[in-house]
């Protein structure tokens, strides 16, 4: 199979770093003229830089995903994409009963209404052209709840839902949406968390990250972390023409976590 997305605009969400970045360099490896988004103008434009150095056809705008006015602000610099990548996310963990209801909101802002909101702005262009790929990053954590990050859970989940919902609206059409779910991935906003980890247990990087799977994720049957680019794959496949019969599906890239056939 031959992946090819030449003349298609792709925009991903938070695309300077970790997974997004590794989805716009896959998509543009096939050909895409992808649009990288951040919230900074420095590491959107450091990223485009990196993108072009492999030949890619890339630029960038800045612009924070997680508010309205940000979400107005990026349409209106790009009116039309032919593929919207809903990346952006944040994690963190923390305890239930500590956790108020300001971080509640900001999770459900960052991690949901930003695709909301921009696949509103695209979808319709979508389906007046008649093709169309919208992909939400959600997580294995939207199935497989985390103890220590329900407030992020309920944001995976809820992804589920709404690209689930939009791909019903796709009927007899050549738009689908999707879901990928990722499970525990080296991105570098994990890297972070592994090497603070590390550090608090006196262990090496890579001890920590074995253990942290062993703990926490104890049904891998990847039993360890995936590379953003093994992510990045299944996303490349799902933006793809050759995968025009796969419409309202969540795509698991999980290593295998959770436990069930379907
Ligand atoms: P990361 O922290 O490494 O990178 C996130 C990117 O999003 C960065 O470029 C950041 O600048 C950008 N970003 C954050 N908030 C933004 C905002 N408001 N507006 C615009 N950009 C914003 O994260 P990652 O690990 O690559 O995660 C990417 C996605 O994959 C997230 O949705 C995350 O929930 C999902 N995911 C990650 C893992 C994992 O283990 N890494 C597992 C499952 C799902």
């Amino acid at each position: 199979m031959n992946i090819d997305l030449s003349g298609k605009t792709v925009l991903v969400t938070g695309s300077t770093a970790g997974i997004g970045y590794a989805i716009a360099k896959g998509l543009a490896g096939s050909g895409a003229s992808v649009v990288i988004n951040g919230r900074g103008q420095d590491k959107v434009e450091a990223a485009v830089r990196k993108l072009e150095g492999t030949g890619a056809k890339a630029r960038g705008i800045a612009a924070d995903v997680s508010t309205a006015s940000g979400c107005k602000a990026l349409v209106s610099a790009l009116p039309e994409v032919d593929i919207l990548i809903n990346n952006a996310g944040i994690f963190e963990p923390k305890d239930f009963f500590d956790i108020p209801d300001e971080d509640w909101t900001r999770f459900f802002e960052v991690n949901v209404m930003s695709g909301v909101r921009l696949s509103r702005a695209y979808m319709k262009g979508m389906l007046e052209r008649n093709w169309g790929r919208i992909v939400f990053i959600s997580s294995e954590s939207g199935l497989n709840i985390p103890v220590e990050m329900i407030h992020y859970g309920m944001t995976k989940t809820a992804q589920l839902s709404v690209a689930r919902g939009l791909a019903q609206l796709t009927r007899g059409t050549g738009v689908t949406v999707n879901s990928v779910l990722p499970g525990p991935t080296m991105s570098e906003g994990v890297e972070t968390f592994v090497k603070d980890l590390a550090r608090q247990n006196g262990q090496s990087v890579d001890a920590a990250a074995a253990n942290f799977v062993r703990q926490h994720r104890p049904s891998s049957l990847l039993q360890r972390f995936a590379s953003v680019d093994e992510i990045a794959n299944m996303v490349v496949y799902a933006a793809s023409k050759e995968a025009s019969a796969t419409n309202g599906a969540a795509l698991r890239a999980e290593g295998g976590i959770v436990n069930t056939i379907a």
